[in-house]
């Protein structure tokens, strides 16, 4: 049951200093909107990073109830985290596709999680994997089409593929994924996204006349997902859009794409005070107040994952009224200039919400931030309570 964000407010719990409210409702919502706008192709939801900052095994769980049959992480151990938390194979195909040299390759076989793979280096240490465990892998190959990150380049994916194909053959693995990831998909028109379009289309053709038969074939990430049709082949890949926020806020906002904001972030007033004019205000006194004024403390600072860079820039709203932040951003709390308005201490600050009810959002805090919105949700620290609502899962 949703109750959050009827009045404006997401509603702190008793007590609480500050929380993080979690809309699951949404996320499953935005779920839907992505598969009626991309029809036919798999949802991967990523869950990588904790769920962008929202937890992983609660929004996994919520993203699986809501007909995602693929999980996408970064690391294998946030992979084996959703198996531990009992989302098995027969929920979700996991895939993760951070390698590196000695990670937990022969647990990640067992728990069947499925893995990228972007080179020999990597294939031949999962192959010692598979040969101590006699497990198969599932093995998703990774070309690089032009993000010059991960993924196997276009003069060494001959022999990537040959490797893989004889492993398959000696029934050591399976090549299951042939798939790839976009450098500017949230610039769209940007002359490398067709490059892209185009490599992909090459190594994918290269893979299936030497034999291979994959399950999925997938390139799109969110920007994607919402702006290019032509790149979703099996399974698309939303991160941020699944979070309810827009990958390309120049072309649209999250409603636009018939998507909401899942994460709310509040605190509570903490102090309020009267200050005489030139007063300086916080580390450094960057702000000095322009005459006789209230301030407000705020009980939230960058060990919160507050930005920093937010100082004298982030927006909050307090009763319906925005602030800014007034002067550095500590590590545990900021204050606002509340020009002579005295709410009552205790009272809900609002960081970013929906923005259905005016609020800022996370996309305003990035620009305040000079960052973008992914990095203001994923980075709200462990010292922040989620509080889940509207959850079935
Ligand atoms: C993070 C990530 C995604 C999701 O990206 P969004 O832009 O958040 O949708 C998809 N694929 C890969 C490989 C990623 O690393």
């Amino acid at each position: 049951m949703t109750t959050a964000n009827t009045t404006g407010t997401a509603g702190l719990t008793q007590g609480a200093r500050a929380e993080a409210t979690i809309d699951l409702g949404a996320l499953r919502d935005n779920l839907a909107a992505l598969r009626d706008r991309t029809g036919g192709p798999e949802l991967m939801a990523v869950v990588k990073a904790d769920a962008y900052g929202h937890g992983a095994v609660r929004c996994a769980r919520e993203a699986v109830a809501a007909g995602a049959r693929w999980l996408g992480t970064a690391t294998p151990e946030e992979a084996l985290a959703l198996r531990a938390a009992g989302i098995g194979p027969e929920q979700a195909r996991v895939l993760c596709w951070l390698w590196t040299p000695g990670g937990p390759w022969r647990e990640a076989v067992r728990a069947e999680v499925d893995i990228s793979v972007s080179g020999r280096w990597a294939l031949d240490e999962l192959l010692a994997a598979v040969r101590e465990t006699g497990v198969p892998a599932r093995v998703h190959l990774k070309a690089d089409t032009g993000l010059g990150r991960n993924g196997c380049q276009p003069h060494d994916w001959p022999d990537l593929v040959a490797a893989a194909l004889r492993a398959q053959a000696e029934g050591l693995l399976r090549v299951v994924g042939i798939w790839s990831h976009f450098a500017c998909a949230d610039e769209p028109g940007h002359p490398s996204i067709q490059l892209q379009l185009d490599s992909f289309a090459a190594a994918l053709e290269h893979a299936e006349r030497a034999g291979v038969r994959p399950e999925v074939r997938h390139l799109a990430n969110s920007p994607a997902t919402l702006t290019l049709p032509q790149s979703h082949y099996d399974l698309v890949r939303p991160g941020l859009a699944m979070y309810g926020l827009s990958p390309v806020p120049e072309v649209g906002a999250p409603a636009d794409f018939g998507l909401r904001p899942v994460m709310s972030l509040s605190a509570r007033l903490a102090l309020v005070k009267t200050v005489p004019g030139g007063h300086g205000i916080s580390y450094g006194h960057h702000y000095t107040t322009s005459g006789p004024t209230t301030l407000g403390l705020v009980p939230v600072g960058y060990a919160d994952g507050v930005p920093r860079h937010a100082s004298n820039a982030g927006p909050v709203q307090i009763g319906g009224t925005w602030y800014t932040v007034a002067g550095r951003v500590a590590m545990d709390q900021f204050v606002v200039d509340l020009g002579g308005d005295a709410p009552e201490v205790g009272e809900e600050v609002l960081l970013f919400g929906s923005g259905e009810h005016g609020e800022p959002t996370a996309e305003d805090w990035g620009r305040a931030c000079g960052t973008i919105s992914y990095e203001i949700i994923t980075r709200i620290g462990a010292r922040v309570p989620r509080r889940y609502v509207g959850g079935l899962a």
